[in-house]
Parts: structure tokens; C-alpha cells; sequence
């Protein structure tokens, strides 16, 4: 599974509110987290907690061996028709003691009949549970047949298609069954659908027959899988095929626009193959899965979803547009290597218990970059690796939110809360590290004999580092212990002691006194020239030499203002991982001459390293975008450029005053004007545009978009397609233009594609100049039903908290606190942390941060993983109003 990526330079929105009754609210909370369920028919002391608890799914992985599932779903094309099922169990176990337990959340209404060998079961109904009596189960061969109606909260359906999406545990919201990673099972697949619907699904069709209208397709029983990886989607879809080194690929898709297709799909095809054939050669291991199917689902939840035979992406990654940037080719060709990666570690061998889902995103991710890097040869990919991972990485390990990569994890129904930066950017630069340690070639050993020995089955994050540990002399255990299983990064301080630069570690977590062992490239430099320095730390406190050859600064030199400055960079190499604190004259050095450095890298790790000492107030942030001003004229690395007016575009925003920013705003928008003017590249030029139109201000700047947006003014060598217009006119409609509502009326009339136009229907009140209409958006909200659709809501829920209308907004701030709970429970599985910074991440007063405040104060026994999110998304807020 792959995060999406969100385009935006301005993506980190924050805020909304409504006064639940406490006593509700306390009711509410005590029935989901009492885990106590004394009212649910008769109440014996063994009953299993709602959700998949721990100890539930150790006892079935423990006693259940064979398990296969024979499924049939009566698909129906109105979403709000009820879809029938029928399922066949069979399995045996070694545990009679007990009833089976078997999860399914619809419940009563949703349960026509069960049978366990062909009798009528005398089965009881729990919370997410069916128990069924010891006496009816035997130690070998059992059949469970049930007749169910489907539940439909995981099954997101639309008028004219379906898909599951089954992840982390949320199979049982559909159909019975042993929602659990270590449960891996057989499916074999029936579907009954309209004759003019598309289907999909992890095995390969084996029968297909029409009759009337309707449509009986079966799917080829899978290889041992997890309920979470088992899929199908279904609908009005068109399919492209392709062939590969001699293996047949179809892409099933949605898309209106078919120059898009076309120009796309061979692209598409190549990765696909070529990611396969490089992780057939690395692993050692062929493809297990048989066919090799994905689907374009559009305002898909992830980036991507790796279910074999069938990996589902957001279509948008996918299908890019002739505008693409750089960045966006390179995400789409990570993003399908990612998911590719997957069909070995995660599908393969997959996590025992969802406290591990990092260690197989970590793979991905890695393996990712070492597939995607030769295809780019242009591209710098230590940068990229620094840019896409140490920023966000960052974001939230400087927060108090923070946790470690592995987590404990009770039950299932908390799953969704472990993913996150620290999963998807920290965990890869730690396996870097690793990487490191070993060397790739015992790196890769390993892997192989890991994925050997644990094939079709599951293993934990510790099985693969007794395999490691067995290759290095360094202690790897202690090693896992600071990095994965503790939360936070290393402090580092250096400083220069005449001819010896030493660096300080400390623990910014009182009371621990942890020690981070890694290995960095330490540049140390005059003017713009520099020497690498291997360093490695394990202790508090390291030391180096200036090396012979770097100029020293003693007592002469430093009367002379004209010598070169030395100026010692410990994140230079692109490697160091920490709150690094410079020693002064470092500092200013780079404050001033940053831009003069010549390697692209080491400019990066410098602007990374820089807007941390923003964030820990040892720079300013006027100082910062100055610098950035003065920088972006001359930086010619898209990577770069990206990097920065991503900073800058957030301080602009969080960071200024409004007295600050309209200071700026004339020379901040000419010199993003003309960054789009002097742009050879179209990406770069959509990059600068991008950047424009998400902090554009002054009236001559917003004139210039609206003649944009109205086709008045052509921008040469940019190519605008649906999305940016409708980007434009949103982005002119929250600066409350005098034609706001007409300009939104006119593009929502020149959509072509269908499900843009419907997203743009629901994200328009919102932006509404109406405050009653923004405040009766928000307000239908409370209805899962108006959720259901997150991307569309979390759209809507930046440009409602967009920081031109923060001031309106901060009353929205409490009653989304308040959903936080339900939203959790209700929705997918980053919904609760985006919702959160839609939430709060166009606010920056002290004002709002007293709500957030407040909230947790008024919540001491909150939960802490949702605690932890708010404190995550309410990091900059707090910073910006302290
Ligand atoms: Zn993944």
C-alpha cells in the first residue's frame, strides 16, 4: 500500500466545529473503548472483544491449518440495492476446547443462515462477532456454509462500479470470516454481475457465461492469501491489454479522456514488466500469483493497493497528465515498483500482526528506489531519496505526536492509526542505514533466505533480524532497539575546537538517555568547496579532524573578512538522520551563501537542515524566505525547487504576518512569475505555477490567473489540463474574486469527465462566499454518507480552512476534534490524520492552537494513537502561535 502522494505545494491545510453533548460523547466513547459488552445477548466471560483483538487472533492462528473460502457476491449496479452473498469455509483445527470464532460486523439483519456440516447451526451473534459451539466443530474437514447480506463499508460502491478494499481488517465488514494477517487462506471467487459491467479479482477467470442482463463470472481459487489482500472490483470499466517478456497484463480503468489513455499506457506496461523481472532477478524468486491485472479506480484512498493478481491505484498517479511534472513521473514509476515489490514481501510473506505493516511498506519503498533510480538516469537520486523522505519524515518525528516505527497494536481496529510518515519515510531511511551496516550484497542474502524460509507464510520484523544479525559484527538488536522500537531522533550539536569539529548526541526525550548508532557523510567546507568526511557515532559524543587541505579559521584569517569562511555540515552527505543544531558560523554562512554551493545535494541537505532550525526558532522564518528569494533564480534542480517553494509556500502561510506576507507578496510572486518564464521543462514550469497559484495575493497577481483560468492568457509551454483548471478556479473562488461564484458555475459547466465533475460539485459550497452555505457544508459532514468520499471531503475541508479564511473557520476546529472518534472508526485508514490537517493547517493563531489545547485538555484518556495524530497535525500551529 502507498500513500498518495498530494500534489499541491500547499497541501498541509488544517480546521472545523459543533459542541457534541459530553454526555454523548462519553457514551459514545465508553462504547468503543470499554471493549465491555455485557448487553450483547448472554454474556459469557469468554466472549471475544469487538474488533480482532490480539489474543482472539494469536488463539485461531494457533489451532486453525487448511483454511479455504468458496465465495459468491450477487453484485447489483444501484448502490443502493443489497448485494447477496453466499460463502463455503472449510478448514480443520486443533482446538475443540472452544467455540470458533468467526468475525462479521453487519450483524443480525445481514445473517440469513448458517449451516456447519450441513446442519442448521445453533450460532450466537456478538459485537463484530458469530460464535459458533464447540460441539459443532470437528478437528478435521469442517464445512461452514452462510448466507449472507454483504455489508457495505468496505466496498465502496458507485453507480457504475465497486471495489473492495479490504485493508487492514476490514474484510469482515463484508463477508464472515478470520479477519487476521496470520490466517492465510485459499479464495476462490464467484461474481454475478450486470452483462454490461467489467470484474476483477486475484485469480484468473476460469468460467464466464452471460444470460439476459446479468453476467456469471468465476475466478481461479488463489494461492494462500490474507483476508486484506483478498479483491475484486467491478463496474463500468474499459481494459487495455498488453504483453511483456511473454506475460499477458490488463489494466482495467475509467478514464473519458483516451489520448490520455493512450498516451500513458505503453509507459504503464513497461514499469509494470520491468519492475516484475528486476524483483524476479533480486529475490531470487519467480511471481507466485499467476496473472497479472491492476485497475485505475478514480479518488482512489491510497496511491496504491497491492493486492496480487489485482493491484488497485488512484488513477490520477497512473494516467498523468501532458502537464506532469518530473516529480509526478517519477511517483507514478515508484508508486507501480512499490506495489510491485509488494507481491514479494507483503504478499508473499506477509507481517504476523499488523504491528509490522511497516516492515513490509519499508521494503517496498526501498526496493522501489533501487528499481525506479536506473530508469531515470538524469535524475540525482540521493536528492530525490533526501526530498521525498527527510521532510516528511521530519514532520513528524519533531512533533510531540511522534511514535516508534514498530508499535504495540492490541486490535485490529486500530490498525489504520500505525500508518504514516513514520511507516512510509522514516522506516526507509532507517533501512538505509541498515543497508549501510550489512552492505547490499548480505543485505539481499538475507532477504532471499528470509523470503525463502517464510513463503506463503508470515513472519516478524525480529525473524528477518536474527537472519541479519547472523552477517554483521555490529549488536543489530541494540541497533533496532533506537531506531525501531523506541520513538523520536537523536539531537546533535556540533561545534569547531580549533583543528577538531566535534558533535554532541543527546536524547530530547527527559528521563531516556538513548543513543542513536549511524553512520553519515560529514561535508566540511570553505566558500563553495568541500571534503566528505565518513563519521560514524555511537556513543554522546564524536569527534573529526579538518582534514589537511581545508583551510583552518585561525586568529589571522578571521581579522580578514575576505577568507573563506569553514562551515561544517553533518547532514551534507545526504545520510545524517536528527534535529541537527549548527554551530554558528555554519549558520551564517548558509543563511548567505546557500546558493553558491555547487552540489545539488548538499544545497538540499542544507535547506533541509535550515527549515528545521526555522522550525526550532534558530533561524527565522523571514530569513528563511528571503534566503529562499534569493536562491530560486538560481537553482536550477527541479528537486530543489520543488523542496523549497514547498517551505516557503509553508511559511508564507504559517510563519508571516499578514503585514509580513503582504510585504512580500509583489517580489515573492515575480520571482514564482518568473520561474515559470524561465523554465525550460513544462514540469518546472508547472511546479513555479503551481507554487503561484496557491499563494498568490495581490490583486495584479490574482488578475493574472483569472485571465489564465479564462483562456485570455496563454502560459507558453504549459499545458493546462481539467484538474488545473478546476485548481485555478477554486484557488480564485477562496480569494473571494468579485465573479467567485460565476467562475465556479462556468468550470463546474466545462468538466468532460464525470467523476471530476462530481467531485467538483460536492468540494464548490465550501468554497461558497456564503458563509451560512460553507457552515451547512460542513455541518452535513456529521453524516457518514457525506464522507464517504474522504479525497473530496479533505479537498473541501482545505479550501473551508484555506488561511485567506481562517478567521471563519477556527469555529470549525472543535466539532472535527469532536468526529476525530468517528472518523477513525467510520473511515479509511489516513482519514483521521488528513482530516486533521485539513483541519488545522491553513491556522496559525494562538487562538486556534488554544482550541486544540483545550480539546486535549478536556480529553485526558483520550486515545492515545488519535491523540497522537492531533498533536502531529497541530505540530506547525503550535510552533506558529507560541
Ligand atoms: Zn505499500
Amino acid at each position: 500500500m502507498r500513500a498518495r502522494s498530494v500534489g499541491a505545494v500547499y497541501d498541509r491545510p488544517r480546521y472545523l466545529i459543533y459542541r457534541m453533548p459530553l454526555l454523548l460523547l462519553l457514551i459514545l466513547m465508553q462504547f468503543l473503548f470499554s471493549g465491555c459488552h455485557n448487553n450483547v445477548t448472554s454474556p459469557e466471560n469468554t466472549d471475544p472483544e469487538p474488533g480482532v483483538p490480539l489474543t482472539l487472533a494469536t488463539e485461531r492462528a494457533r489451532s486453525i491449518e487448511g483454511l479455504s473460502y468458496d465465495l459468491s457476491f450477487t453484485l447489483a449496479a444501484d448502490p443502493a440495492e443489497p448485494l447477496s452473498g453466499r460463502e463455503t469455509i472449510r478448514f480443520a483445527t486443533k482446538d475443540l476446547s472452544r467455540p470458533l470464532v468467526l468475525d462479521f460486523t453487519p450483524g443480525a439483519d445481514y445473517l440469513k443462515s448458517i449451516s456447519v456440516g450441513g446442519r442448521p447451526s445453533r450460532y450466537r451473534l456478538v459485537k463484530d462477532h458469530i460464535i459458533i459451539p464447540k460441539e459443532e466443530i470437528a478437528s478435521e474437514d469442517n464445512t461452514i456454509e452462510i448466507t449472507f447480506r454483504a455489508g457495505d463499508a468496505s466496498l465502496n460502491r458507485n453507480p457504475d462500479f465497486m471495489y473492495t478494499l479490504f485493508v487492514p481488517a476490514r474484510a469482515h465488514l463484508a463477508f464472515p470470516c478470520f479477519d487476521q494477517p496470520n490466517l492465510k487462506a485459499r479464495f476462490a471467487l464467484e461474481l454475478d454481475a450486470p452483462s454490461n459491467w467489467q470484474a476483477v479479482a486475484n485469480g484468473a477467470e476460469t468460467f464466464h457465461e452471460t444470460s439476459g442482463d446479468r453476467v456469471r463470472i468465476r475466478y481461479a481459487e488463489t494461492q494462500p492469501i490474507p483476508t486484506y489482500l483478498f479483491a475484486f472490483a467491478a463496474g463500468k470499466f474499459q481494459v487495455e491489454t498488453a504483453e511483456r517478456d511473454g506475460r499477458w497484463y490488463r489494466m482495467f480503468h475509467r478514464e473519458t479522456d483516451a489520448k490520455k489513455v493512450e498516451r500513458n499506457k505503453k509507459a504503464v506496461f513497461d514499469l509494470h514488466a520491468s519492475s516484475l523481472e528486476w524483483l524476479e532477478k533480486y529475490t531470487g524468486i519467480p511471481y507466485r500469483f499467476g496473472k497479472f491485472d491492476f485497475v485505475l479506480i478514480p479518488s482512489f484512498q491510497f496511491g496504491g493497493m497491492e493486492h496480487p493478481g489485482s493491484i488497485f491505484y488512484n488513477a490520477a498517479s497512473i494516467l498523468l497528465e501532458e502537464s506532469a511534472t518530473q516529480n509526478q513521473m517519477l511517483n507514478r514509476a515508484t508508486t507501480i515498483a512499490h506495489e510491485t515489490s509488494h507481491m514479494w514481501f507483503g504478499d508473499l510473506v506477509t507481517m504476523q500482526w499488523f504491528n509490522d505493516v511497516w516492515m513490509k511498506e519499508v521494503f517496498a519503498n526501498f526496493i522501489a528506489a533501487k528499481i525506479v533510480n536506473p530508469a531515470f538516469p538524469n535524475v540525482n537520486h540521493d536528492l530525490r531519496f533526501l526530498v521525498s523522505h527527510y521532510p516528511a519524515a521530519y514532520s513528524v518525528d519533531r512533533t510531540a505526536g511522534t511514535h516508534p516505527i514498530r508499535q504495540e497494536l492490541a486490535n485490529l481496529d486500530e490498525a489504520g492509526s500505525l500508518y504514516g510518515a513514520i511507516i512510509y519515510e522514516k522506516a526507509p531511511i532507517v533501512m538505509r542505514q541498515l543497508e549501510r551496516i550489512l552492505g547490499p550484497d548480505k543485505l539481499q542474502d538475507g532477504l532471499r533466505l528470509y523470503l525463502k524460509q517464510f513463503q506463503f507464510g508470515n513472519a516478524t520484523w525480529l525473524d528477518l533480524i536474527k537472519i541479519l544479525d547472523e552477517r554483521t559484527d555490529l549488536d543489530l538488536t541494540a541497533w533496532s532497539h533506537a531506531w525501531v522500537e523506541e520513538a523520536g531522533r537523536p539531537a546533535t550539536r556540533t561545534s569547531i575546537e580549533g583543528d577538531r569539529v566535534s558533535f554532541i548526541q543527546s536524547d530530547p526525550q527527559e528521563g531516556r538517555s538513548l543513543r542513536w548508532t549511524q553512520r553519515m557523510d560529514v561535508l566540511i567546507g570553505t566558500s563553495t568547496a568541500f571534503t566528505p568526511v565518513p563519521l560514524e557515532i555511537q556513543s554522546e559524543r564524536a569527534e573529526l579532524k579538518i582534514p589537511a587541505g581545508v583551510s583552518k579559521p585561525d586568529a589571522q584569517r578571521k581579522r580578514d573578512s575576505a577568507q573563506p569562511q569553514l562551515w561544517i555540515l553533518p547532514t551534507g552527505g545526504g545520510l545524517a538522520y536528527g534535529d541537527f543544531t549548527l554551530d554558528d558560523s555554519t549558520r551564517a554562512f548558509l543563511l548567505q551563501h546557500l546558493p553558491e554551493l555547487k552540489d545539488p545535494l548538499t544545497r538540499g541537505a542544507a535547506w533541509v537542515t535550515l527549515w528545521e532550525e526555522v522550525m526550532d526558532r534558530r533561524v527565522p522564518a523571514s530569513s528563511f524566505i528571503d534566503l529562499s528569494m534569493h536562491a530560486l533564480p538560481r537553482e536550477d534542480t527541479e528537486q530543489n525547487v520543488q523542496l523549497v517553494l514547498s517551505y516557503v509556500s509553508d511559511a508564507f502561510w504559517t510563519f508571516l504576518s499578514e503585514s509580513q506576507r503582504r510585504e512580500i507578496a509583489p517580489q515573492f510572486e515575480q520571482i514564482l512569475r518568473s520561474g515559470i518564464d524561465r523554465s525550460n521543462s513544462s514540469s518546472m514550469k508547472a511546479t513555479y505555477f503551481s507554487a503561484f497559484r496557491s499563494t498568490v495575493t495581490t490583486p495584479e497577481g490574482i488578475a493574472f490567473l483569472d485571465r489564465v483560468w479564462r483562456k485570455q492568457e496563454k502560459i507558453p509551454g504549459l499545458m493546462l489540463a481539467e484538474p488545473d483548471e478546476a485548481a485555478m478556479a477554486l484557488d480564485l473562488a477562496v480569494r473571494s474574486v468579485p465573479a467567485a461564484s460565476a467562475i465556479l458555475e462556468e468550470q463546474r459547466g466545462r468538466f468532460m469527465n464525470p467523476d471530476r465533475k462530481a467531485r467538483f460539485e460536492f468540494v464548490m459550497p465550501a468554497l461558497s462566499d456564503r458563509q451560512e452555505t460553507r457552515d451547512a457544508w460542513f455541518e452535513n459532514l456529521r453524516d457518514l454518507k457525506n464522507r464517504r468520499r474522504e479525497p473530496w471531503v479533505l479537498e473541501g475541508l482545505q479550501y473551508l480552512h484555506h488561511p485567506l479564511r481562517a478567521a471563519q473557520s477556527e469555529k470549525y476546529i472543535r466539532p472535527s476534534l469532536d468526529l476525530l472518534v468517528e472518523i477513525q472508526r467510520t473511515g479509511d485508514i489516513f482519514f483521521p490524520t488528513r482530516w486533521m490537517n485539513a483541519t488545522l493547517g491553513g491556522h496559525n493563531t494562538r487562538s486556534a492552537a488554544d482550541v486544540v489545547r483545550t480539546f486535549l485538555n478536556d480529553h485526558k484518556n483520550y486515545p492515545i494513537r488519535l491523540r497522537r495524530i492531533i498533536l502531529q497535525a497541530a505540530d506547525e500551529l503550535f510552533r506558529a502561535a507560541s
